[in-house]
């Protein structure tokens, strides 16, 4: 028999009303008992702990008919949480509250040594620390282009970072004392939907991240698949041809030779014989240079050409698309989507969307890693 003891239940119905806050903010204790089902005074209880705690602060008092005035509660802005986002040319790191606003930013340069990359990444943090004086810092959440073992914290897999069985979280929370939460990009981008983009109710998802690479992060039944030792969701690595061109994890013809923006690059520099970055490459097609439409035609037809794997082997509900190629939707979604359309086996094609906020989605999921700790999983928790 299944029971529950009287900590679970509390330990459930805080969650229950914190995610509340957060979702519904600002908001009243009445309107919490409401939309719960929990009776008014355990509401209140439950507020005054988040308080006293700090999670939760009041508001204004608000004004409604027949002469009540409620207090309004909203999540207390001075908990904050430090996002890492490393990416193989460049690492960002920002300061951001509860509700996933950044208030700071720090760049550097990502280095081939993991080990100046963590001395990279200190640095960054630092000022930071030293401006959230007054504020409680949550802890850290990192977003890393590879496969994270969670059982060891070690990074094991980042063929496009350069960096093999690489410990991050046991340096970085030594050097601040604060707690340091790993997780894949693609994973990461998935949290932000589920949390910040009120994607609670899609329950079978992938998001794929387009850019170096391709990363892959898979939510099936509601859960993040993570697979053993966490290296679930390597399609980018799935060969399309075992005698195409040379990968980084050392293999042939992976999907992401083909689909990611490298792959575009190398399509334009064939065809012209020049040089680009992908931001040009977007520009110099808009403007007609007919080698770059083509270049950028042939990644789109093969990033859809990829996802029927997706497709066939997952069936997701929604597939994400996020990267650069998300600002320029236009040319790219209709290719995508008509390529992955071909031989769909059977029941509905999933939608395919790009992501809300370019280059943000890896950022936001760095700061739902470290809330979930204390929110739990935002699905569960739904009005
Ligand atoms: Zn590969």
């Amino acid at each position: 028999m299944q029971t529950a003891s009287t900590e679970v239940v509390r330990d459930i119905n805080r969650r229950i009303v914190l995610n509340l806050i957060r979702t519904r903010q600002p908001i009243s204790r009445a309107d919490i008992a409401r939309l719960s089902g929990l009776q008014r005074s355990t509401v209140s209880l439950i507020v005054e702990a988040l308080i006293r705690e700090n999670w939760v602060v009041e508001g204004p008092t608000g004004r409604l008919p027949r002469g009540r005035r409620p207090t309004f509660l909203r999540l207390n802005e001075n908990r904050v949480i430090i996002g890492v986002v490393v990416r193989p040319l460049e690492t960002s790191v920002v300061l951001a509250d509860v509700n996933g606003k950044f208030l700071s930013e720090q760049r550097v340069k990502t280095p081939c040594d993991p080990e100046a990359g963590i001395k990279g990444i200190l640095g960054c943090i630092e000022p930071l620390i030293a401006v959230s004086r007054g504020k409680k810092i949550e802890g850290i959440g990192i977003s890393l282009p590879g496969r994270v073992n969670h059982a060891t914290g070690i990074l094991e897999f980042a063929p496009n970072l350069g960096w093999r069985d690489c410990d991050l979280r046991g340096p970085l929370s030594a050097a601040t004392g604060i707690e340091v939460e790993l997780e894949n990009a693609a994973n990461a981008c998935v949290l932000a939907a589920v949390w910040f983009d009120h994607m609670e109710s899609v329950r079978d998802l992938v998001a794929v991240t387009v850019s170096e690479g391709i990363g892959t992060g898979v939510l099936m039944n509601g859960q993040l698949a993570r697979g053993f030792q966490g290296m679930a969701g390597e399609f980018g690595h799935v060969p399309l041809d075992p005698n195409g061109p040379p990968c980084t994890c050392g293999s042939r013809g992976c999907w992401e030779v083909y689909g990611s923006n490298q792959a575009a690059l190398r399509y334009y520099r064939e065809s012209s014989g020049r040089e680009s970055s992908f931001t040009d490459l977007l520009t110099l097609a808009d403007e007609g240079d007919a080698c770059a439409i083509k270049a950028l035609d042939t990644q789109a037809r093969y990033l859809g050409r990829g996802l029927r794997m997706i497709v066939a082997g997952l069936a997701p509900e929604r597939i994400i698309l996020v990267g650069e190629l998300t600002s320029a939707w236009r040319r790219f979604g209709p290719a995508i989507e008509s390529e992955m359309r071909v031989h769909v086996l059977g029941g509905a094609t999933p939608q395919l969307v790009p992501a809300s906020e370019a280059g943000h989605g890896r950022m936001r999921g760095t700061v739902a890693l470290v809330l979930q700790k204390d929110f739990g999983d935002p699905r569960e928790f739904r009005a």
